[in-house]
């Protein structure tokens, strides 16, 4: 067996792995990440799309923000169709911030790009990935690669591998507690080769339940239907996904999506859920290993990358000073903004979806709650500003909590 050694092993090269990576290289750190699929699978999966401005901030102060500066598109505010009324959410407005549409999949390229130029370890196609030794002081990361049986013996070890990983699964279940939600309903979402005909996104509540207009370049036209979990996608040709999609998006101004070739479609499902802690031993979870928010609020993407800001900076302490203050926090400073981003997540997916309770006291509350949120300028800001996002280092756990609003 081939053994190596690094500073910090981590399992998974999404958003999560590939920028911890990159900011512990920034803070001299050495890292080696290992990631079971193809490079050109990484590259092309195709996912979140709305960064927060933190996110942004982080990325260009980092220096992997030049292609996200030139090819990201900064949206003021979005609109929701309340049953065929458009109301806008001016998010500059109302909280000074704004977000940027750019594709996961872009995120990751420009990541890797970094992640090449350093020289540093970043291994793709690894199998029978598994950790070991994690409460000793030399945790290890084992795997095959290219045939051959390898060990990476690490200080610790980052568990970014998402939700369907292996490093969550290897914490004794008597050590973590998991807390869970799951939806009964998903979204179909499709990729369109069709110029957006809107400038920003557009949420909509129709009688016929969720729909989302969204984009992901000048060309492209990202947009999903609220579906049943086990849809079955051979039942959805693209004319009637078209037509369902023009029902439900299409408002009293007449306004309504520019329709073209769906070059790719899919289900995704609906769940919140929460590990806690996000450690056990030398390993630290982060992004979808530790937890998952339903896509409405747009936050999936966004807490993995507030949470590695927040691992990369306790891990730079204790290099540099010898302090495990910041290591010892990790998991608590992470999971405040966790629950504030589940909270909204939630509650975001609650207001906009058909819930089908069979009780139409639900629906007409729900209505209510939808023409208050789209009317009340306190509500619209408590919208927005959970929807921009706090800044990457705001503490939520203050004598008073500061906020985006100045
Ligand atoms: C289908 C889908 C659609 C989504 N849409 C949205 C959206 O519209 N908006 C939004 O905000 N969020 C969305 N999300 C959530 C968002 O994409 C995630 O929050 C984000 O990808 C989290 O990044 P991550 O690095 O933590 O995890 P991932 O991106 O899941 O990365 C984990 C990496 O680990 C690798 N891996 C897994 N197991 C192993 C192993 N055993 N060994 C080595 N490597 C392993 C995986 O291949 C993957 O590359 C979506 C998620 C999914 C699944």
């Amino acid at each position: 067996m081939k053994i190596t050694r690094t500073q910090v092993g981590i399992v998974g090269a999404g958003p999560a792995g590939l920028m911890l990576g990159h900011l512990l290289h920034m803070a001299g750190i050495d890292s080696v990440i290992v990631e079971d699929r193809a490079r050109d699978y990484v590259i092309e999966r195709v996912r979140a799309g709305v960064l927060e401005q933190g996110t942004v901030d982080l990325m260009i102060d980092s220096g992997v923000g030049d292609r996200l500066q030139r090819e990201g598109l900064s949206h003021d505010g979005f609109s929701i169709n309340v049953y065929g009324k458009l109301r806008r959410i001016d998010l500059a407005a109302l909280t000074g911030r704004r977000i940027t549409v750019y594709g996961q999949n872009e995120v990751v390229k420009d990541l890797i790009g970094a992640r090449m130029a350093t020289g540093r370890a970043l291994l793709f196609e690894v199998a029978d990935v598994a950790v070991h030794g994690l409460k000793s002081s030399q945790p290890g990361i084992r795997f095959n690669h290219n045939g051959e049986l390898q060990e990476i013996r690490c200080d610790f070890i980052a568990g970014c591998d998402g939700f369907h990983g292996i490093c969550r699964p290897s914490i004794p279940e008597d050590s973590i507690r998991i807390y869970e939600r799951v939806y009964p309903f998903a979204w179909l979402g499709v990729l369109a080769s069709a110029a957006p005909s809107s400038p920003e996104l557009v949420y909509s509540r129709h009688a016929r339940g969720f729909a989302l207009f969204s984009m992901r370049s000048n060309a492209v036209t990202r947009l999903y239907l609220q579906c049943a979990p086990d849809e079955d996608l051979t039942q959805w040709p693209d004319n009637r996904i078209w037509d369902e999609l023009l029902a439900r998006l299409g408002n009293d101004d007449g306004w309504k999506p520019n329709v073209g070739p769906i070059t790719q479609k899919g289900v995704t499902g609906m769940r919140s859920f929460v590990v806690e802690p996000m450690q056990y031993g030398r390993m630290f979870l982060a992004g979808d290993a530790a937890h998952i928010v339903p896509p409405t609020g747009a936050k999936g993407l966004n807490l993995a990358m507030a949470d590695v800001w927040r691992l990369s900076r306790a891990l730079a302490e204790h290099y540099q000073s010898g302090s495990d203050a910041l290591l010892d926090r990790y998991s608590d400073d992470c999971l405040q903004r966790v629950w504030r981003a589940q909270q909204f997540s939630w509650w975001m997916t609650s207001l906009l979806h058909r819930s089908d309770t069979g009780n139409p006291f639900d629906s007409r509350r729900q209505r209510a709650e939808l023409e208050y949120v789209t009317n009340s300028l306190a509500a619209m800001t408590s919208l927005a500003e959970n929807y921009v996002g706090f800044p990457i280092a705001h503490e939520f756990a203050g004598e008073l909590e500061k906020t985006v609003l100045s």
